[in-house]
């Protein structure tokens, strides 16, 4: 079946702060769609770290050699933000069953309330255990998380767990 539809996918999330593990699913992700907007929300039930803005502007940094991505942040619904920005896809990354059940569950709401669909993308085994979450936590008791995270990231971190 010929196919010459744009397809635009978003990949949204938190990304307080941005992990190895989300950059292995972008680094995936963006040869399966003909773009790909990293958008970073904000989850009303997570405790922020960082700004929306200073999370774009870490994102940006690291992906402007990639073509074909862009990073955006925005505000309230995930489907209404994309269908605003003309994407037929969700992309999400998986790490264990865990994340399954949670974003089997996310997936389904989304495509009975918006029509869309989601796509996930496995990562790659060695960030199976890495989570913005742990890495805020283990930094803030001063355990060294700089195997997870790109170096300009941990910086960031280190400067902003000091002025905490
Ligand atoms: P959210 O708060 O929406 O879950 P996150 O920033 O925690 O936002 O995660 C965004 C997406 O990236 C989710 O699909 C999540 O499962 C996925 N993700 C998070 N960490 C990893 C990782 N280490 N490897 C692959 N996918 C990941």
């Amino acid at each position: 079946m010929a196919r010459n539809k744009f397809i635009r996918a978003i990949f949204p999330g938190s990304f307080d702060p941005i992990t190895n593990g989300h950059l292995d699913v972008v680094q995936r992700g963006v040869r399966l769609f003909d773009d790909l907007i990293i958008a970073v929300g904000r989850s009303p039930l997570k405790d922020e770290l960082f700004t929306p803005e200073e999370r774009v502007e870490m994102i940006k940094e690291l992906v402007t050699s990639i073509p074909g991505v862009m990073v955006e942040s925005y505000n309230g619904l995930t489907v209404e933000y994309a269908a605003s920005r003309g994407a037929s896809v969700i992309l999400r990354g998986l790490r264990n069953l865990t994340d399954v059940q949670y974003e089997f569950q996310l997936a389904l709401t989304n495509r009975s309330v918006a029509g869309i669909e989601t796509v996930f993308i496995m990562t790659s085994e060695e960030y199976g255990f890495t989570s913005s979450t742990l890495i805020r936590e283990v930094a803030s008791l001063g355990g060294d998380v700089s195997n997870l995270i790109p170096v300009s990231v941990y910086e960031r971190l280190k400067k902003k767990l000091a002025v905490k």
